[in-house]
């Protein structure tokens, strides 16, 4: 407990940002030192390509709500703290559910979807932060997708495949879309010509308006919102209806997780989160 304390101070005067971002940062930093979360992590987007600067990404600054923040400043806050901080290769990013697809169209390849996936969903580059072990992890995975990086970050597999499949469904009734009612699989899903149009409809279309996702949409964006009021302290969107709706919940244990241990850091950063939630890009 006070060590807790004398953490909180020392990171209070270290980070020059503003409450939600600070208080954010703070509760991440000593819930991985104390083990209370794995990892998290902080996508930058604008970011620059490794290709396109020479040194190391500490050198540089990244965007935080408004102010900026110095790598090098975080990197040794996290080398004090006995952490690793990590720039994870651009080898990650979102990916369909496979499965759910190949149920509606069985003839479709795994190839094709990853190209569909590749250009739908940029590669961003992400900031880790764990503890060594967590982090060879992280960096000798070959291809960490979706799934993995929500169990790294705990995040409830009820939400995430929730989400996985609401994005999943886009693509199918975008699918749909291009194909209409009446198709010949054999040619669709095997001709280099039709596959090759099939894939630029789809890279071109999600995204869009479309009369059949509007409702699924709708229903995403409220659910977050929702969320974000409900849960202070979670870092994902608690989307699924199991979670938006039972008491005893895999969201709803985890907030009050991490609620007591904001509590035990300090009761101004725990008050000023279960006011305003958790910012939750990190
Ligand atoms: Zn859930």
């Amino acid at each position: 407990m006070e060590n807790l304390t004398k953490d909180y101070l020392e990171l209070s005067k270290k980070i020059p940002l503003d409450d939600s971002i600070k208080f954010t940062l703070i509760l991440n930093l000593l819930a991985v030192k104390h083990s209370i979360r794995d990892a998290f992590c902080w996508i930058a987007p604008e970011f620059p390509n490794k290709a396109d600067y020479e040194g190391h990404w500490s050198k540089f600054d990244i965007e935080c709500d408004g102010s900026r923040l110095h790598l090098l400043i975080l990197q040794n806050i996290c080398t004090d703290l006995g952490l690793e901080m990590e720039l994870v290769d651009t080898r990650h990013h979102m990916h369909f559910s496979h499965i759910l697809i190949k149920k509606t169209f069985p003839k479709i390849l795994d190839s094709d979807i990853e190209e569909i996936e590749k250009n739908i969903f940029s590669e961003m580059p992400t900031f880790w932060i764990s503890s060594k072990s967590i982090m060879n992890h992280i960096k000798n995975h070959n291809d960490l997708h979706n799934y993995e990086i929500s169990k790294i970050l705990m995040y409830p597999s009820c939400c995430g495949n929730w989400f996985v499949d609401a994005k999943t469904q886009q693509l199918i009734n975008i699918i749909h879309d291009h194909i209409g009612s009446d198709y010949d699989p054999e040619i669709l899903f095997t001709s280099v010509y039709a596959r090759s149009n099939l894939i630029n409809y789809c890279i071109q279309n999600y995204g869009e308006d479309n009369p059949r996702t509007v409702k699924l949409n709708a229903e995403m964006i409220s659910n977050a919102e929702k969320s974000s009021k409900k849960f202070s302290f979670v870092f994902h969107n608690a989307v699924c209806p199991n979670c938006m709706n039972d008491l005893d919940s895999p969201t709803m244990k985890l907030d009050k997780k991490y609620g007591d241990f904001a509590k035990k850091i300090n009761l101004e950063l725990f008050e000023y989160l279960q006011k305003n939630s958790v910012n939750t890009n990190i």
